[in-house]
């Protein structure tokens, strides 16, 4: 496959520099977006077709559209970063391309290869690089690539044509006055995905079905929920759009770094494995394992777990303070984040802001640096 040619049609009335400096002077998360959006087409037959960066704005559905009744909707998240240089780079794109093709593959839609994922941010940035934050801190541009059955009709089947899209949006630092432990909702009525089912593919979906679970555990102040398998309702899965770590530390002081098992319902978190291996370079051992709610609670309330926390995309690494459940809450730790988390945090994110080498090769530059002068 040749290199694609992706149509470019400039937006007449982009944000003015004064309109875009206020919005990055205090993104927030996911509430501005670029100036310009990807689009590429799929239709069986045809495969991939018309690849355009057009101005941001509203798409036409014909109201039996296919994504409105049967949901064949999945999508990705990832970041773009400034670097020390000018240049700006990608967190492991790659992954996200393979996992998007992955969740395709679940949700029987059409697959994007890899060339044609990675190319949709190269050409967003070519023309929206100035909406990324300015290099040092935490801030990014957040991409968000997906993709929508489009095909018309209302018999239950694989859509004949999908819409991708990729929409990108300034986010600040997540936690800008510092890392704070959130309350974490251990959910033991709902569970989020089973055996065979689309746990492992990211899919509106599965979001969707988070929700109710996510409002009962707000109603215990509660920012996130923690979810069981769904088959013994006995072994922490995830937490809906964040993987979990936990520290266990023994008697003897051995530190154990441990996360759940891949089991086939959890979601294949690029931070999570992005963290096993930052934490194998600082010597720190990781153990995938099964862990069950109880161990959690129990040695959370005897004092050899000493730190949790959840990992993903946007917060990197959040800790964990308090864990509440039906029958009451614990303290992880002294209820303040850890040192094992916030040194993790630091390493990961120090190579995403291009403060530290990046040994694994996991930055990708979408924009180059300016040229000397
Ligand atoms: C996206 C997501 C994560 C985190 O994945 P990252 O690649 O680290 O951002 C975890 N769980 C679910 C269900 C997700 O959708």
């Amino acid at each position: 496959m040749s290199a694609p040619q992706f149509t470019v049609t400039p937006n007449r009335a982009p944000a003015s520099p004064q309109r875009r400096a206020e919005v990055l002077a205090d993104p927030g998360f996911g509430r501005y977006f670029t100036d310009h959006m990807v689009t590429i087409r799929y239709t069986e037959g045809t495969g991939w077709h018309d690849p355009a960066v057009v101005p941001y704005g509203p798409f036409t559905l014909d109201p039996s559209a296919m994504v409105l009744h049967y949901g064949q909707e999945i999508f990705e998240g990832l970041k773009a970063y400034r670097q020390p240089d000018g240049s700006i780079a990608s967190f492991r794109p790659d992954a996200n391309a393979a996992r998007f093709a992955g969740s395709a593959r679940r949700m029987a839609m059409a697959e994007l290869p890899a060339e044609l994922f990675l190319a949709s941010l190269t050409e967003l940035l070519a023309v929206d690089a100035e909406w990324v934050p300015a290099a040092g801190g935490e801030d990014s541009l957040y991409l968000r690539p997906f993709m929508i059955a489009t095909a018309i009709g209302l018999g239950v089947r694989p859509s004949p044509e999908y819409l991708y899209a990729l929409i990108a949006s300034p986010a600040g630092p997540y936690f800008a006055d510092g890392v704070k432990p959130m309350d974490v909702w251990l959910e033991t009525e709902y569970t989020r995905a089973a055996l065979g089912g689309t746990g492992t593919a990211k899919c509106g979906g599965n979001y969707a079905a988070s929700l109710l679970p996510q409002a009962i555990g707000a109603e215990h102040g509660c920012a996130q929920v923690a979810y069981l398998d769904a088959e013994e309702r006995t072994w922490i899965d995830e937490m809906g759009s964040n993987n979990l770590f936990f520290v266990f530390r023994d008697a003897d002081g051995g530190l154990e770094l441990a996360t759940p098992d891949l089991r086939g319902a959890v979601l294949a978190g690029i931070t999570r494995d992005s963290l096993i291996t930052v934490a194998k370079d600082l010597g720190i051992d990781v153990v995938e394992r099964r862990i069950s709610g109880k161990e959690w609670l129990d040695r959370a309330a005897d004092g050899t777990l000493t730190e949790a926390f959840g990992c993903g995309t946007a917060a990197v690494i959040t800790p964990i303070g308090t864990v509440k459940h039906a029958g009451g809450e614990v303290a992880v730790g002294n209820g303040e984040p850890g040192p094992v988390t916030m040194q993790l945090r630091e390493a990961l994110t120090a190579v995403q802001r291009g403060a530290a080498p990046d040994p694994h090769g996991w930055m990708r530059t979408l924009v180059p640096a300016p040229a000397a002068v």
